[in-house]
C-alpha cells in the first residue's frame, strides 16, 4: 500500500515537470516559489501534502537512491528550457552531479543548454566562467565535460520537453509506477551498484563505471544509436579495424584491451578474462586465490584501468594524441596509488613499492 501512495504522489511530480501552464501550478508557484525550472520546497511552512510530494520527488519511497529523478529525462530540442547544469539531460546524471566541482565554481549555475551552446561549450569557449582562475587538474575536468558535449547539435525549432525514462511513450503512470517500486531488486543488480560506487575513487569516477556497467557511456555505438554519428565513423580509435562498443573498447581490443594483460603481469597472476565489462569487474574484484581483504585494493585498479582506457580513447579522439600500453600502465599505477593515498590505505608503503610489488603492498605475502 506504502508504493501505490508513492506512486500516486509521483504523478504529481511528473504533472509538476509537464504542466506547468496549469492553474495548480501556478498556486504552488505563487506559494512556494520556483528555482531552477522547479517549485521550492518551502522549508518548515509547507503543507503535510506539499511536504510528501517533496519527499517523492527528492527520492522517499523505494530502497534505491532518488528513483523518480533517475526516471526522469529532459529530451533536449533548442534548449531554451532545459538548464545546463540542474537538468539530467546528457550522460547519465544532472552535470552538477556529475561535475560537482565545476558546478561549484560556475558563474552560470542557472543558464539554459541554449545560453550555453550559444556562448560556447568547446574548450576555451565562452560558456565556461568560473568564479576563480581554475587548476590544471581542474582544467582537465572541464575538458571532460566538453567533451560529452562536442557531439550535441541544437534542433531549434523543436522543444525541449520531459521523458519518462519507465514508459517513453505514454509518460508517466501510476500503475506502471507501482510495478517498478514493488519489483524486487534483483542481487545481479544491486550487486552491480555496489561495485561501482567504491568508496575509495573519486565520486566522477564512479559516476562513470556505473554510466559504464550499464552501457550509457557515449562510445561509437551508443552515438550510431542516437543517430548522433554516422555508420562510418565508428571504428575503434585504437586503429585495430574494429568498431567501438563497450565491451570492446574495454576488454577486447588489441590495443586498449592490451593494458589487462600488463595489468595481470604486474599483479603477477594469470587468468582469462571475461568477456562483458561487468563480469569481467565482478572477476577481477574477486580474483581466485587473492584474500578478500584485497577486494578493495583490486576495484580501485579496475577502475583506474577503465578510467584511463576511456581517458586515452578521448584524448586520441579529441587532442590526436597517444600513449603506448606501458604509458598507460604507469599512469593505472600512480592513479591507483594516489587514490589509495587519498584515503589512507597507502601510509605503510611507498610509490615505489607499490610499482614493483602490490601484491607484498596489499599485505599478500610477507
Ligand atoms: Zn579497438
Amino acid at each position: 500500500m506504502r508504493e501505490f501512495n508513492v506512486a500516486l504522489l509521483g504523478k504529481w511530480c511528473w504533472r509538476m515537470l509537464v504542466d506547468k501552464d496549469g492553474l495548480w501550478y501556478r498556486v504552488l508557484k505563487a506559494r512556494y516559489g520556483e528555482e531552477g525550472g522547479r517549485l521550492m520546497d518551502g522549508g518548515g511552512d509547507g503543507s503535510v501534502w506539499w511536504k510528501m510530494i517533496c519527499s517523492v520527488c527528492s527520492g522517499a519511497g523505494s530502497g534505491v537512491g532518488s528513483w523518480f529523478e533517475d526516471n526522469v529525462r529532459r529530451v533536449v530540442g533548442g534548449g531554451t528550457s532545459t538548464y545546463f547544469w540542474l537538468d539530467n539531460w546528457v550522460g547519465e546524471a544532472p552535470l552538477r552531479v556529475q561535475f560537482p566541482r565545476r558546478f561549484e565554481l560556475s558563474e552560470n549555475k542557472g543558464a539554459t543548454v541554449k545560453e550555453m551552446a550559444e556562448r560556447g561549450w568547446d574548450v576555451g569557449g565562452g560558456a565556461w566562467v568560473w568564479r576563480r582562475r581554475l587548476l590544471a587538474w581542474e582544467e582537465e575536468s572541464v575538458l571532460e565535460c566538453s567533451s560529452l558535449l562536442c557531439d550535441i547539435v541544437l534542433q531549434v525549432s523543436t522543444l525541449d520537453r520531459w521523458r519518462w525514462v519507465l514508459d517513453h511513450f505514454s509518460g508517466y503512470s501510476v500503475k506502471g509506477t507501482y510495478k517498478y517500486l514493488t519489483l524486487p531488486t534483483t542481487p545481479v543488480e544491486t550487486g552491480l551498484y555496489d561495485a561501482a560506487w567504491v568508496k575509495h575513487v573519486p565520486l566522477k569516477v564512479s559516476v562513470f563505471v556505473w554510466c559504464l556497467l550499464r552501457n550509457r557511456l557515449p562510445t561509437k555505438d551508443n552515438l550510431l544509436r542516437r543517430r548522433a554519428l554516422h555508420q562510418d565513423d565508428i571504428i575503434c580509435v585504437g586503429g585495430c579495424g574494429c568498431q567501438e562498443t563497450s565491451h570492446h573498447l574495454f576488454i577486447r581490443c588489441d590495443i586498449f584491451g592490451g593494458l589487462w594483460h600488463r595489468i595481470y603481469q604486474w599483479l603477477d597472476i594469470s587468468f582469462i578474462p571475461l568477456e562483458l565489462v561487468r563480469d569481467n569487474l565482478h572477476q577481477f574484484g574477486n580474483l581466485a586465490g587473492l584474500p578478500q581483504f584485497t577486494h578493495s585494493f583490486l576495484q580501485v585498479i579496475w577502475h583506474a584501468c577503465v578510467w584511463l582506457i576511456w581517458k586515452e580513447r578521448n584524448n586520441n579522439i579529441f587532442n590526436h594524441k597517444t600513449k603506448d600500453v606501458v604509458l598507460l600502465l604507469d599512469s593505472v599505477k600512480l592513479t591507483s596509488f594516489l587514490w589509495l593515498k587519498a584515503n589512507k590505505l597507502t601510509s605503510a608503503f611507498s610509490y615505489t613499492d607499490w610499482w614493483r610489488d602490490p601484491l607484498l603492498c596489499m599485505g599478500v605475502r610477507d
